[in-house]
């Protein structure tokens, strides 16, 4: 075993055998992939016993830090007194009922009930056939069409990566499938022309107004939309935009869907994001924060409006996954929101640690080739700019993004980068000197690229 811990034999094992996701798997197996061994905290190791600090909460996930024991010990007691049963044909098991319960205690009035999944990807084609189903059930099949944005990110699977607005998702598979169509993205910095922030924002919500009249209303079942998009580059809409874009769902009768998957758990100092917004969603997945990333499991939220036709009008719906709610992976979420709340972790990213990320982050602009940093919560998307006056960006966007995360990461700073676009999503457990040293780092890599003098 312990020559098979070997970093180099490891690696080669791996380029042997093991296929990655979102990697060009020539690339990475000439490289050699990097091995994480252990994790604590904020920090992460890797096998040479180099530290990182992982200011991206591996991915968006680890909402209570790595380390939790008691997670692990949750965990282990319940695969000892019961490791697997399943929710279908009349059964549940306890940690799954409770799980449901507690979610309930921190969403609205209105959105009360939880279908369980594993992933992100699954809550999203599970709530893609609920919408269908729900207007099928009341009459009216024809509202099967679906709306969704450019740069948008809703998972993997055909109906997820369809959903999203990833170029480079739909050529890999024949994407998008059937009744789903496309709307831009309230990314000012890069799209929003002369127009102000806030007048950018109704114009691209009211995109959704103009696609809902092209499609016609009677065929749109619903609108699909994360909080701040993530994987686009933690795009930070105006604040004109969610409740213009809340004004057309109403008023145009489709379901408005908020996919809370990074959002959710505390990322923006609130339960969810769409209570930092202001808005009530129909139907809203969830996964990542639920479990902090120590088990894989999902869910969506679903609505009054949704649950009840679903439960007095349509019979048995056809859709569930063996692992639906499984009893291990509740019993470790139910155990991850308890940290949430005891250590008040959500009121502690809105009041203290949040703000102060918040300020730090934002004095970034006064760098060269900043163009606007901005957060929200713990989340963070700093712009890159060739010249921040104009707003003009540099010409090879992903070049600059990758030399930037390439310094911080050789300098023990994980980061991400989309594009031209530097994103933080720390542990909601970090403190201010883990802050300071996030913001050091990345000034120094911010140099770097300054000094490059790219065009
Ligand atoms: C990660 C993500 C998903 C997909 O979740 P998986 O668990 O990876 O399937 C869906 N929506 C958003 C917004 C995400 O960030």
């Amino acid at each position: 075993m312990n020559d098979l811990k070997n970093t180099s034999n490891l690696a080669a094992i791996d380029a042997a055998h093991h296929l990655h996701p979102f990697s060009d798997m020539k690339e990475l197996n000439a490289k050699g992939t990097r091995i994480i061994e252990r994790a604590e905290g904020v920090f992460i190791y890797d096998s040479t016993g180099k530290r990182y600090l992982d200011a991206f909460a591996g991915l968006w996930c680890v909402n209570v830090g790595y380390g939790r024991k008691s997670i692990a010990e949750a965990a282990a007691r319940q695969m000892q007194e019961l490791p697997y049963y399943n929710a279908f044909f009349g059964t549940t098991t306890p940690p799954a009922t409770l799980l449901a319960q507690k979610i309930a205690s921190h969403t609205g009035e209105k959105l009360k009930r939880i279908f369980f999944t594993n992933s992100g990807s699954e809550a999203t084609d599970t709530w893609f056939r609920m919408a269908r189903v729900f207007w099928k059930a009341l009459g009216k099949p024809q509202k099967t069409q679906v709306i969704a944005r450019r740069n948008g990110y809703h998972g993997s699977t055909v109906a997820g990566a369809s959903l999203g607005g990833m170029k480079l998702m739909h050529e890999q598979g024949n994407l998008p499938i059937e009744g789903i169509h496309h709307i831009g993205q309230p990314y000012w910095y890069a799209e929003g022309g002369d127009l102000s922030p806030a007048d950018f924002g109704l114009k691209v919500a009211r995109e959704l107004e103009a696609k809902i009249d092209e499609l016609g209303e009677d065929q749109v079942a619903a609108f699909v939309a994360e909080p701040i998009q993530g994987a686009g580059g933690v795009i930070i809409p105006p604040e004109t935009y969610w409740p213009e874009i809340a004004r057309i769902c109403k008023a145009r009768n489709i379901l408005l869907v908020v996919d809370e998957v990074i959002c959710g758990f505390g990322r923006l100092g609130e339960w969810f994001g769409h209570q930092y917004y202001g808005i009530e969603p129909d139907l809203a997945p969830i996964a990542k924060g639920l479990s902090s990333g120590y088990l894989p499991i999902g869910g969506v939220l679903v609505s009054d409006r949704v649950a009840d036709v679903m439960v007095e009008e349509l019979g048995d719906f056809h859709h569930g996954f063996t692992y639906s709610g499984h009893p291990v992976c509740a019993a470790a979420a139910l155990e991850n929101i308890r940290i949430l709340e005891e250590e008040r972790l959500v009121e502690r990213a809105r009041d203290h640690i949040g703000p102060y990320f918040a300020a730090a982050w934002k004095s970034l602009e006064d760098h060269e080739v900043v163009g606007e940093a901005q957060s929200v919560g713990l989340m963070g998307g700093l712009q890159l700019a060739a010249d921040k006056s104009t707003r003009r960006r540099f010409a090879k966007p992903d070049e600059v993004g990758m030399l930037v995360r390439n310094h911080c990461l050789q300098n023990g700073l994980i980061m991400r980068a989309t594009g031209d676009r530097m994103l933080a999503s720390p542990p909601l457990t970090i403190n201010r000197p883990e802050v300071d040293e996030v913001i050091d780092t990345l000034r120094k890599a911010l140099d770097h690229l300054r000094d490059a003098k790219m065009a």
